[in-house]
């Protein structure tokens, strides 16, 4: 068995069919028949036949889903257009009318946004509980269940979910349960080694790493990742084969990226953890995250994501002084998504304003003074200077 890093270089090598020592682009919607007609129904009807027709897949694909598989630790991965398809794929291939949802308060904006206005439309009932407490999952199982539905460290207050203990809560209940694995990536947390059934990732984050595409993955067992083949077949949101290719190249550098930025993010965090003008540093890999405990007992490492929240005499001014780094950070570009080389900073506050209620916003922890870190692998000497010239800007 190889070990990770070189999974990430030579995992899926032989979907390339070719003798170059990269695969090529394979630009092309359709592909030729095969040598005679049972072969060629075949290609029309196996998952994932990567030389059909391109929403059925593609060679680049084939060798992407391979190399997040093994990452994740699951049989078969599928990968699709965006992390978007990716999660909406998946949840599609467990529940249908009548069904029962567990899920979290705080989650990826655009999740919610899909559990409240479309599965909630179509008669899926949800119920949202806090992620930290883990009798809250159990109490809310009713004889509906059919998903447990998590993400941790969850978007953007950083909390942590005990990935143990919901797998095996799935498993006494015969309930499928799922991850959104987006923030840890698979270097530093592997949710199917604590019995997580189903990983769903945005690629678009740390395993393309370089914020030039957009896909997202799904993994679990070859027969979920078959249901979930046939739902992404209908819904048409297949990964385009540059992006495809982009991800490929992307996944080779993943483990020495992720390593950088969770030493960067970490030595900005205490850092910041020091700074008078910081009311709260959020960082899981912090002693003074009151679940540093539980995170480190199922991740490596804690990730490029931080958050911070600004201090002030008031809401009005905190919401300033947030505003006012935005604009006096130089390295830091003020810009949504993250998991790239570049370090990104946002605003929840204003970001979500207009999707979710302030009630919601409440709920996952989302003031006026937060502001969402996304820790690139620059050097982490200019990072700090970056941040201590622009709080000298808003004294
Ligand atoms: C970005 C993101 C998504 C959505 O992925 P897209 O590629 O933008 O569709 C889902 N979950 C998390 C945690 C994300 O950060």
């Amino acid at each position: 068995m190889s070990k990770l890093e070189t999974s990430l270089v030579h995992e899926g090598e032989h979907f390339n069919t070719t003798n170059s020592v990269v695969s090529p682009i394979y630009q092309t919607s359709t592909y030729f028949a095969a040598e005679n007609i049972e072969e060629f129904a075949h290609a029309a009807s196996a998952p994932k036949y990567p030389e059909f027709y391109h929403r059925h897949g593609n060679p680049t694909n084939s060798q992407v889903a391979a190399v997040i598989a093994k990452l994740e630790q699951t049989e078969d991965a599928l990968v699709l257009a965006t992390g978007m398809a990716a999660i909406s794929s998946a949840i599609l291939a467990v529940v249908q009318s009548g069904d029962h949802v567990i899920a979290q308060y705080a989650h990826y904006s655009a999740s919610l946004v899909f559990m409240r206005d479309f599965l909630q439309q179509y008669g899926v009932e949800i119920t949202h509980v806090n992620q930290t407490d883990n009798e809250a999952f159990k109490n809310a199982i009713q004889p509906n269940t059919k998903l447990i539905y998590i993400e941790t460290p969850s978007n953007p207050n950083l909390d942590i979910t005990d990935l143990a203990f919901i797998g095996q809560l799935g498993k006494d209940h015969d309930i499928i349960t799922m991850v959104d694995n987006t923030f840890a990536s698979p270097i530093n947390q592997v949710p199917a080694s604590f019995g997580i059934d189903v990983v769903v990732h945005s690629a678009t984050k740390y395993l393309g790493g370089h914020s030039d595409l957009t896909a997202g993955a799904v993994c679990g067992t070859k027969e979920f990742i078959e249901k979930v083949w046939r739902r992404s077949l209908l819904l048409g949101a297949s990964l385009s084969p540059f992006d495809s290719w982009l991800l490929l190249r992307g996944l080779k550098t993943l483990a020495l990226r992720v390593r950088q930025i969770n030493e960067n993010a970490l030595a900005l965090a205490q850092w910041l953890e020091k700074h008078p003008l910081v009311k709260k540093t959020n960082y899981v890999g912090l002693p003074s995250h009151p679940q540093h405990d539980l995170a480190k007992s199922q991740m490596k490492g804690f990730t490029g994501m931080l958050c911070i929240e600004v201090k002030g005499q008031d809401d009005t001014e905190e919401f300033q002084r947030a505003q006012g780094l935005l604009k006096h950070l130089d390295l830091f570009a003020n810009a949504v998504s993250l998991g790239g080389v570049e370090s990104l900073i946002a605003h929840p506050a204003s970001m979500w304003g207009a999707s979710q209620s302030e009630e919601q916003r409440k709920k996952s922890g989302i003031t006026n003074g937060l502001l969402r870190l996304s820790i690139g692998i620059e050097h982490i000497d200019d990072l700090i200077a970056d941040f201590e010239q622009a709080f000298a800007k808003i004294q």
